[in-house]
């Protein structure tokens, strides 16, 4: 699909309708979506026939482009049922409707728990409760199984709100990438995610693609100007696959033992996010009844 025809496709993409600040809900324009999915499709051939996970999903844009450009199995995950739920409508709205996998997820909170990743920079680190017996004596499990695709791509939280929010989406966006994790960051901190892609996460090549100016208008109501303007950078990074199998027994069976786990975990989720939802449309007294929280 050309540039013009995918960026005219997406522009009637709802975007969020109530945002909420503290996970830093800003949707991505349709030509900012279109520049960054068509170089990932066109000049690295990371999109179409592949499988895509976009990380921090929101409303969908990213996610429905990957599927508009060609892609396979396309999976969406989010924190925020509000924003799932807007993104099914968003995927409904086309003919046929768009088959893109919804699960609700907290990307932080798995890698807080689940990784070796030293969550030093940010200020939420010090009230690990974690009681799992599964560790290696510091609290965090390292037989997790995340979920895997081909590429990522993540518009992720800047980590204005919460500190550290955009390394926790980049150390979990390379968990789940096989060959690519297309990420967004603020220009400002060009230096240090290119040091920690390569240095602490173990990238195989981190580069910025593409330049953006990312024009973030006053949602929020607590930025002086009507719009605030941001340098963005859009990097490529090629994780380097932690999770080869070869065929021996006993990692086959951890790896299906993974995997159920894994299903169990997002059930879970999802059956939390239904009672939230059941419990926010009867206060609300609505009579909506879409089922969002996860299709195929
Ligand atoms: N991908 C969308 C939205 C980007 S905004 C787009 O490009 O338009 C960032 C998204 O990350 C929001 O949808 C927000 O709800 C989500 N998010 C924030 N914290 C999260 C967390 N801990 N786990 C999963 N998603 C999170």
């Amino acid at each position: 699909m050309k540039p013009k025809r995918l960026e005219s496709e997406l522009q009637d993409v709802g975007t969020f309708s109530h945002p909420k600040q503290n996970l830093e809900q800003y949707a991505t324009t349709p030509a900012l979506a279109t520049k960054v999915l068509h170089l990932a499709a066109v000049e690295f051939g990371d999109i179409e026939d592949k499988s895509v996970i976009d990380l921090g999903v929101g409303t969908g844009v990213l996610a429905i482009g990957a599927k508009l450009m060609g892609a396979g199995h396309v999976l969406g995950l989010d924190v925020d049922m509000d924003a799932l739920s807007e993104c099914k409508e968003n995927l409904e709205m086309y003919e046929p409707e768009l088959e893109v996998e919804l699960v609700l997820m907290d990307v932080i909170e798995l890698i807080r728990r689940y990784d070796d990743y030293d969550e030093q920079e940010s200020d939420e680190s010090d009230d690990d409760d974690d009681d799992d017996d599964n560790n290696n004596g510091d609290g965090k499990r390292k037989d997790y199984v995340w979920p895997k695709a081909d590429t990522v791509v993540t518009n992720p939280p800047f980590g204005t709100r919460r500190k550290g929010a955009d390394v926790a989406f980049l150390a979990a966006a390379m968990k789940m990438a096989d060959t690519a994790v297309y990420s967004f960051h603020k220009t400002s901190t060009r230096e240090y995610i290119q040091k920690v892609a390569t240095k602490k996460l173990g990238a195989k090549s981190a580069k910025v693609v593409a330049e953006m100016k990312y024009g973030l208008k006053n949602q929020y109501g607590h930025h002086r100007k009507d719009e605030v303007e941001v340098f963005v950078d859009v990097w490529r990074i090629e994780p380097t696959c932690k999770m080869k199998r070869d065929g021996n027994n006993d990692e086959d069976e951890i790896f299906e033992q993974n995997l159920r786990d894994l299903a169990a975990n997002i059930e879970e989720l999802q059956l939390s996010a239904r009672e939230r939802k059941d419990k926010h449309r009867s206060s609300k007294n609505s009579n909506n009844t879409s089922n969002t929280s996860n299709r195929r």
